[in-house]
């Protein structure tokens, strides 16, 4: 099989490339290296988004009567790839890959005509509500309820691990609609402008000192009729496609470039006198993140061509997301060890540019802790880790 690029591959590369040199200007690249958390913060996302809008790259997936490029299976690998190595901030899912698609896919003409150009301009900042407490891997166990009267919805309960519902404009919800049945026919997809009364939003602080997570609280909230998506009751369905969307993630260029730079700083770093990169047993690990990196990238592969093809990303996301979030955890724990004893005095990032604070240690020691303690929960969200595997043995090897 022959993976080489091709003369008009390798021209689209160039042309990203060069964009990627004017566009990612430090404003941008020097906050993200700094990001110890899964997402930028909402400013620098969103001027980064800006540009890529204007450049017509923002949604590279979406059908290009909604916006996207029209690009191929193989121009949004190489635009992923090119975009991890360069350092660019990560696009913010919530609205683009999540709740974009299920509005493009089974919203009314209204709803596409409002949503998606606002999406894509960045008016709109979205977060999404589906875990509740006692309701994250058992989904389908959610209680938050919305009740139909007249043309609005009332909308009781409460939604958990929200990230980033303080710098959120809209919420997608599934709420439940009916309490009779199996438990998965009574629950709708709706969307809610969190600006209505009644919404509350208590911060969660996690053990990396971050404010990324929240609860999001719904007292008597009344929401218009027509911010329902799809049919009613019918909501199950939209969450699972939107699901595979979650889960699906490019994941392999970040895994490079993670795995370039551990290997950057085990170069510096120095053990029994000469680098760590040339310890053997640290060397092994890195290589053994090597091939697991390229393996989750045959399968980012397989799921950009599925999208291509107009598929969902279907079940093989569950494999990108058990692999690319150990692969992530791996890694950060290799940069701990590493970064050696300059690892334990921890305390979160000043990301202002003109910021003098200082960090001991080398210039490359200040995300290492506040990376490690945040990825502890990359195997909890989008689906924690066993659910995954789960959905792999039934679903993939049909076990
Ligand atoms: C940082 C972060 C950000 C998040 N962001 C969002 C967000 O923006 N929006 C949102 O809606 N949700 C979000 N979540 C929630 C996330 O989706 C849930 O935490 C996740 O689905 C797990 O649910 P839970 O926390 O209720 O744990 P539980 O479901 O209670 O699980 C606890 C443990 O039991 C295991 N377990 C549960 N059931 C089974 C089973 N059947 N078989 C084997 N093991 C099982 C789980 O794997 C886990 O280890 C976020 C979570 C985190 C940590």
């Amino acid at each position: 099989m022959d993976l080489s690029f091709g003369p008009e591959e390798l021209a689209f590369q160039q042309e990203v490339r060069d964009f990627l040199e004017e566009a990612l200007t430090d404003d941008i690249k020097i906050p993200t290296s700094k990001t110890t958390t899964v997402f930028v913060e909402k400013d620098i996302a969103l001027k980064w988004q800006a540009k890529l809008n204007e450049k017509g790259w923002l949604a590279y997936f979406w059908p290009e009567e909604y916006g996207g490029p029209g690009w191929n299976s193989v121009q949004r690998y190489i635009f992923n790839q090119e975009c991890a190595r360069a350092g660019a901030p990560g696009i913010i899912p919530m609205g683009i890959r999540y709740v974009g698609p299920v509005i493009f896919t089974f919203g009314t003409q209204a709803q596409k005509d409002y949503f998606l150009p606002k999406i894509l301009s960045g008016e709109h900042y979205w977060c999404q509500g589906y875990s509740e407490p006692g309701a994250g891997s058992d989904l389908a166990g959610l209680k938050c309820k919305a009740e139909r009267v007249g043309d609005e919805y009332i909308v009781n309960g409460t939604k958990i691990w929200t990230t980033h519902a303080h710098h959120a404009d809209w919420i997608f919800c599934l709420v439940r609609t009916d309490n009779t049945g199996r438990k998965q026919q009574g629950i709708s997809f709706i969307l809610i402008d969190m600006n209505t009364p009644g919404i509350k939003i208590d911060p969660i602080i996690t053990m990396g000192l971050d404010h990324e997570v929240n609860q999001v609280f719904f007292d008597d909230v009344r929401v218009p009729a027509e911010n329902l998506v799809g049919e009613e009751n019918k909501g199950w369905d939209y969450a699972k496609f939107l699901l595979e969307f979650e889960r699906g993630g490019g994941y392999s260029g970040g895994l490079k470039a993670g795995i370039a730079k551990l290997k950057a700083m085990a170069s510096q770093q120095v053990k029994d006198l000469k680098p760590l990169i040339e310890d053997e047993t640290f060397a092994a690990e890195v290589a053994k993140l090597e091939i697991a990196g390229l393996a989750s990238e045959m399968t980012e592969m397989q799921i950009q061509s599925q999208l291509s093809a107009g598929d969902p990303p279907g079940p093989e996301s569950s494999v990108m997301n058990a692999v690319g979030t150990t692969i992530n955890q791996r890694l950060s724990e290799l940069a701990m060890e590493a970064l050696d004893y300059y690892a334990l005095p921890f305390k979160p990032i000043d990301l202002d540019l003109g910021s003098n604070e200082w960090y001991p240690g080398p210039d490359y020691a200040p995300p290492i802790t506040g990376t490690y303690l945040n990825r502890r929960a990359a195997s909890i969200f989008g689906g924690s880790d066993e659910i995954q595997r789960d959905i792999i043995a039934k679903l993939v090897l049909r076990l």
